[in-house]
């Protein structure tokens, strides 16, 4: 594989971006070489700037469920785009945006938008705090919220002890407010409540992980989760940036069945441009100014581009009454390949998989949390990532990473997939 151009445009971004990208994960270096530099994308193909071509299953890390560059969207955006790009004053655009959400996500009856889903996390935790009057917050170890200070913790050590800033740069003292609990553990949520009673304003929690890989809940940590947060005055957030219109046009919720006070969103609901937004039950979000005191702004929010993208994108979705079943299907199919390739070449692995989501892990454990995502085989991760690559076939640059699966997939490249995937794993068993 020739990826001479890629490697010299690597070499002189890190002259003038930190790392040479512009988000931490691009850069590869948990597998192990230097990243591609993308020229363009069509449907579930991507091409190098050396021309390699690849079946894409990162999906820019969750958005492209149509595929890339679908002929719908583009054309919207290209026609709102002949209008003017940004006014700072409202359009009909966002009315309608937000009526399509409160429409197809059970809990939400109102809805501010953002750019970006950490914007969208940040601010909904604010919202929990105006609320209760309360400082805390809890999230699960390995859950992914974006970059807020509020979310860059790591557990301390030891059941009583406050969270650790994961970052320098974060202030202790911001650090301590967030508590650290174990996803698909109600035993470990309940045991921080009780510590820090009439403390907590807030849950929040990736209903289904995708930020370590894929990692559906358990039978009943979310109901339990939603009964402990209306007993203790806890408000209850699910983050959905990367399942909200991914595993249902609803999200988890819907498909779960379950009601959280808040909701975040993002990536599809931009449509590959940059989007978040957070949403729930009407009394909490009238606090939001300027119909409330919680104050929140943003310049380019409800942008009529990023408006008419993500707008556009659930039209199509919309069309297609069986199209997340369509999806579901093909992601199965690549899921049953993969998993006769490794039994039959005896290579201890896991799979987990929701709807169009899903991660092949490499080990033999039951991967139900970040201790047992841990327990990963990382650097035969980074060798099969690089043969699959060879083999034109583009993954996630790392192990902890969900897959997505979108509609321009085929059934010819699933299959194409199903048989990458094994001489991909074969090699991999050689070199080692
Ligand atoms: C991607 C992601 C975020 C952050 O969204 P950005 O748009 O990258 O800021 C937050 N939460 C979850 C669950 C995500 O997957």
């Amino acid at each position: 594989m020739n990826t001479k151009t890629s490697n010299s445009l690597f070499e002189r971004a890190k002259q003038s971006i930190p790392g040479g990208v512009n988000s931490p994960v691009r850069a590869f270096k948990s597998v192990g070489r230097n990243p591609l530099f993308i020229a363009k994308a069509a449907g579930a193909k991507l091409w190098d700037v050396d021309g390699n071509e690849y079946i894409d299953y990162v999906g820019t890390w969750g958005p492209a469920i149509l595929g890339h560059a679908h002929p719908r969207v583009i054309e919207a955006i290209r026609k709102v785009a002949m209008d003017g790009t940004s006014f700072g004053a409202p359009t009909e655009l966002e009315v309608k945006m937000a009526e399509l959400i409160c429409r197809l996500v059970p809990s939400v009856e109102m809805v501010r938008m953002v750019n970006s889903g950490t914007e969208a996390t940040m601010s909904a935790i604010r919202l929990a705090r105006a609320l209760t009057g309360r400082e805390k917050i809890i999230k699960c170890e390995g859950c992914y919220h974006g970059h807020g200070d509020s979310f860059l913790i790591k557990a301390g050590s030891g059941a009583m002890t406050f969270g650790v800033p994961d970052s320098p740069g974060v202030p202790s003292a911001i650090a301590r407010l967030t508590l650290t609990a174990r996803f698909n553990s109600i035993e470990s949520v309940k045991e921080i409540v009780d510590q820090n009673k009439h403390e907590i304003a807030a849950i929040i929690v990736e209903p289904v992980v995708g930020n370590m890989g894929c990692v559906p809940p358990v039978d009943g940590f979310l109901e339990n989760l939603r009964s402990l947060c209306t007993k203790e005055g806890i408000i209850l957030i699910f983050d959905e940036v990367m399942t909200g219109f991914r595993l249902a046009l609803g999200g988890a919720q819907e498909r779960y069945n379950i009601q959280p006070d808040l909701t975040t969103f993002g990536k599809i609901i931009g449509g590959g441009l940059p989007v978040g937004a957070y949403g729930g039950r009407g009394d909490i979000m009238q606090i939001v100014a300027p119909s409330g005191p919680m104050y929140q702004a943003g310049t380019l929010s409800g942008n009529p581009l990023a408006m008419t993208a993500g707008f556009e994108t659930l039209s199509v979705i919309l069309e297609d009454e069986k199209f997340y079943q369509k999806l579901e299907k093909k992601s199965q199919a690549l899921e049953v390949g993969f998993a006769e390739n490794v039994r039959s070449l005896g290579i201890p692995a896991t799979s987990n998989r929701i709807g169009s989501m899903s991660t092949l892990f490499f080990t033999s454990s039951n991967v139900r949390d970040y201790q047992s995502a841990l327990t990963s085989d990382t650097k035969r991760y980074a060798a099969y990532f690089n043969a699959m690559l060879e083999e034109g076939i583009y993954l996630a640059p790392s192990q902890f990473e969900a897959g997505f699966v979108s509609s321009a997939h085929t059934d010819e490249m699933i299959e194409k997939t199903i048989r990458a995937n094994r001489k991909a794993l074969e090699r991999t068993l050689r070199a080692e």
